[in-house]
């Protein structure tokens, strides 16, 4: 279900624009906006949820999906030589926008 104060809701229902690079019915993934690496990728389940603690059975099928895709998705956007995948869980964490996802980083030699 969406939640219509949720920025990535909004993406995912296309009233916010955004860059698209993989939609299917469980997962929208596009490109960060204030890229954090040469490639910042976020992927994103179209079930609204905050935490990985809140994620139901619809949920954690969806994530289990994102996880499957990732791989592919990071090698065709330029990441083939490795990528790194961060979830920030809670505002500690530096999690901003209440609407999980997982952040793809790559396309260059990261520093831990
Ligand atoms: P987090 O801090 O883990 O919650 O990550 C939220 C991410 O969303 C940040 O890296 C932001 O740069 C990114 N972001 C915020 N607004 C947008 C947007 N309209 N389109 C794409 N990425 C966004
Ligand atoms: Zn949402």
């Amino acid at each position: 279900m969406l939640n219509c104060d949720c920025l990535f809701c909004k993406i995912i229902e296309g009233k916010i624009p955004s860059s698209k690079v993989y939609e299917d019915d469980d997962m929208l993934i596009f490109k960060d906006i204030a890229p954090k690496a040469k490639v910042h990728l976020l992927a994103v389940p179209k079930t609204h949820f905050a935490l990985l603690s809140q994620a139901d059975k619809e949920g954690r099928v969806m994530l289990s999906r994102i996880f499957e895709k990732i791989p592919q998705v990071a090698e065709q956007n330029g990441c083939g030589d490795g990528f790194r995948l961060v979830i920030n869980q809670g505002e500690a964490a530096g999690q901003t926008v209440r609407h999980l996802h997982v952040h793809i980083l790559g396309g260059e030699t990261l520093g831990w």
